[in-house]
């Protein structure tokens, strides 16, 4: 995660800015199970002050997220916005537990040179993921009939008490995890 590494003491005062591109291994280096895939574009505007550190972090772009109830995968559109504010030489070194949702305040000792802005970039976008995934949270857009058909009739095999296609035992353990 080092190219989301800003080395400030490099920076003068004002205004910086920073571009990145994020796909599913953003995510996956966050052990995001959820999110299958992504693709969002990321902008962070660094202000840089004497003893404080604005960054103003906006990013818009999808991520695939797989249906809970037909397995699917479902492009959601994402859009969010997260601000960080570093106090800069500071004695203590410490994190506000954000008072406010998408802010963070992050304090800084004097021997620090440079900061990371992955988390924040990481928790701008966690707000974003649905708690329940469903095809239909999209507009125009449903389950697949054919998936629903073949996990209804894996249900009633499995009440027959009926051999199951080690394949779909997967998917439906697949599916349980999603439910926990
Ligand atoms: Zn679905």
């Amino acid at each position: 995660m080092e190219e989301f590494d800003i080395e400030f003491v490099k920076l003068k005062n004002g205004i910086h800015q920073f571009e990145y591109q994020l796909n599913g291994s953003f995510f996956d280096f966050f052990k995001n199970q959820e999110v299958k895939n992504a693709s969002i574009s990321v902008k962070a505007v660094m202000n840089k002050f004497d003893n404080l550190l604005q960054v103003d972090i906006e990013g818009t772009g999808t991520i695939d997220l797989i249906c809970d109830r037909c397995l699917s995968d479902v492009t959601y559109p994402v859009e969010n916005n997260f601000k960080s504010i570093y106090h800069l030489n500071s004695i203590e070194e410490k994190i506000d537990e954000a008072q406010e949702v998408n802010l963070d305040v992050f304090y800084l000792s004097g021997s620090q040179f440079k900061i990371n802005i992955s988390e924040s970039i990481y928790q701008s976008f966690i707000t974003e993921i649905p708690m329940v995934t469903r095809c239909d949270d999209i507009e125009d857009n449903e389950c697949n009939p054919e998936m629903l058909d073949k996990i209804d009739s894996l249900e009633e095999a499995k009440s027959d008490g009926n051999e199951i296609d080690p394949r779909w035992e997967e998917l439906k353990k697949l599916l349980n995890n999603k439910e926990k």
